[in-house]
């Protein structure tokens, strides 16, 4: 394990504009689990029952999306970033960082202090509702009394609209702006490290790919094999924390970053 995080922090000190694209497994060590992992979310939840189509269409599609999504809100609310975010930010710090394309909804990014316009949140994030015909929008701890106090299913107080949090659900459109600033930076990027992602949900996986088709190299992070590990330059089986943390370690103490 040694040599591969010294030839990932080689690579890492010779990048001048890193994109960094992180999954649910950058989350794990906060406490968030993953979506595929024994005990993950899908272990609890069947995903077809959260499909958009649904929950525009049933009223009881929309109570169980609530109920899933505002158990999952609450153990994102108070997470905390571990060394992995700690690591990314200190990558920012170095100013090596183009930008951070995350599926996380988490705000874990922010919380560990990258720049807000660094950070392109592909799938949203669950801290913020909005009426799905007027636009309107509402924080979500607003909603979340809402729902503490009984009520199963919230609407809008403005135009009576079906709210829901802004997060890409299964069928949903991805944000185009988005996914545009994604896909340029995979293009400017000259390093490309996937961390802690199954890279098996598209279009985000799309983004790594693009960025290796362009000429980056590709670091893989991820505790588990991914479908993109013959494309990588390198491919760490670890724990992102413990991985990234070496990493940036390595890079400080060779005082070469
Ligand atoms: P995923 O659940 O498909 O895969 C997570 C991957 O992380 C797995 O392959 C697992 O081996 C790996 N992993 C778990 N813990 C790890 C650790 N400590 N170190 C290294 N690797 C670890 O997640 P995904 O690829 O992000 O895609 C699924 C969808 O899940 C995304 O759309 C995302 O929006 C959503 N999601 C987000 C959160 C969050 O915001 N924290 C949590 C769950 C799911």
């Amino acid at each position: 394990m040694d040599s591969l995080l010294k030839e990932a922090a080689a690579l890492v000190r010779e990048a001048q504009r890193v994109l960094v694209f992180t999954g649910a497994g950058l989350s794990t060590e906060s406490g968030i689990p993953d979506f595929r992992s024994p005990g993950g979310v899908w272990d609890k939840y069947d995903p077809s029952d959260f499909y958009f189509d649904r929950f525009l269409s049933d009223e009881k599609a929309r109570e169980k999306y609530w109920q899933m999504s505002t158990e999952f809100y609450r153990t994102m609310k108070d997470a905390q970033p571990n060394r992995a975010h700690i690591a990314i930010r200190e990558l920012e710090d170095m100013g090596k960082l183009l930008a951070v394309v995350t599926q996380n909804i988490d705000a874990l990014h922010q919380k560990a202090g990258n720049s807000p316009e660094k950070i392109i949140e592909i799938h949203g994030t669950a801290f913020s509702v909005s009426c799905l015909s007027c636009g309107k929008k509402y924080d979500r701890d607003l909603i979340e009394e809402r729902l503490k106090s009984g009520v199963k299913v919230p609407y809008c107080d403005d135009c009576g609209g079906i709210l829901k949090p802004d997060t890409v659900s299964f069928g949903q459109a991805m944000p185009q702006d988005k996914m545009e600033q994604a896909f340029r930076y995979a293009r400017e990027c000259d390093l490309c490290m996937a961390l802690g992602s199954s890279l098996v949900v598209y279009p985000a996986a799309s983004i790594p790919i693009h960025a290796s088709d362009s000429g980056a190299k590709l670091i893989i992070i991820n505790r588990d094999k991914t479908p993109l590990d013959d494309r990588a330059a390198l491919v760490i089986n670890f724990s992102a924390g413990k991985a990234l943390g070496t990493i940036i370690d390595m890079l400080r103490s060779s005082g070469n970053n």
